[in-house]
């Protein structure tokens, strides 16, 4: 099999409050960092959009760092023309301060009420853009699982949607092992037994192998 351009997002994003406080989230970036270096060990050209995250950067791998939702969105469309495969694990934050404040909050006003808005949502915004690339997103749920995993394959047009349940403590964000289910557009879920996120990574890159095999067909 020809060699794959892939682009992977890791991470948390960061939404500014004012300029020492932001919004964010538990992701580690463990999963994703493990899929660019499960995908530069399978020779793959890859780069990393990598959130804030104290790991190393994986040998052969490029990376791209940013720290908010819009600043990733701008770093998968600058490598969009580049990549055949884009496998959003980054753990982007949904919302945003509304009006982030330029200098710091003082302390001793009243607590700031703080007005959100959505973020973009990078793989929908790219969605019709597809063309023939492939598409992997995760899922990261405390609930329903299947049906939201089902829904959001669907509503992103992924060709993957790897779902896990985050209200595991051994699986999910800031540990080392994850246990997931493979969900594809007409296939039956695949379950995976916890494993470590290497071995994780691992199972997603030969799906998305296969996957690329097939398409081409
Ligand atoms: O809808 P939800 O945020 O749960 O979807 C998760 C998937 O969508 C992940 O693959 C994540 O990287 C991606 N995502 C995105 N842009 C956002 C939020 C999530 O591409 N603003």
């Amino acid at each position: 099999m020809r060699n794959m351009n892939i682009l992977i997002t890791a991470g948390p994003t960061r939404e500014s409050i004012d300029p020492v406080r932001f919004i964010s989230n538990r992701s580690s970036g463990k999963m994703g960092y493990a899929l660019a270096r499960a995908a530069a060990r399978h020779g793959h050209a890859v780069v990393l959009v990598s959130g804030p995250v104290s790991l190393a950067t994986p040998r052969g791998v490029r990376r791209v760092d940013v720290i908010t939702a819009q600043s990733m969105l701008e770093a998968v469309r600058m490598h969009w023309d580049w990549c055949e495969v884009l496998i959003m694990a980054a753990a982007v934050a949904d919302w945003r301060p509304r009006n982030p404040s330029p200098i710091k909050l003082k302390k001793a006003r009243m607590a700031p009420r703080l007005e959100l808005e959505p973020t973009p949502d990078i793989l929908l915004a790219l969605a019709p853009h597809k063309g023939a690339r492939l598409t992997v997103g995760f899922a990261a749920e405390t609930d329903h699982l299947a049906t939201e995993a089902r829904r959001k394959l669907k509503a992103k047009r992924l060709d993957l949607l790897v779902g896990n349940d985050v209200s595991r403590t051994d699986a999910g964000f800031e540990v080392d092992t994850n246990q997931v289910i493979l969900l594809t557009a007409d296939g039956r879920p695949v379950e995976l037994p916890l494993m470590s996120k290497d071995e994780v990574a691992e199972r997603i890159l030969r799906r998305v192998e296969e996957l690329w095999k097939d398409s081409r067909r």
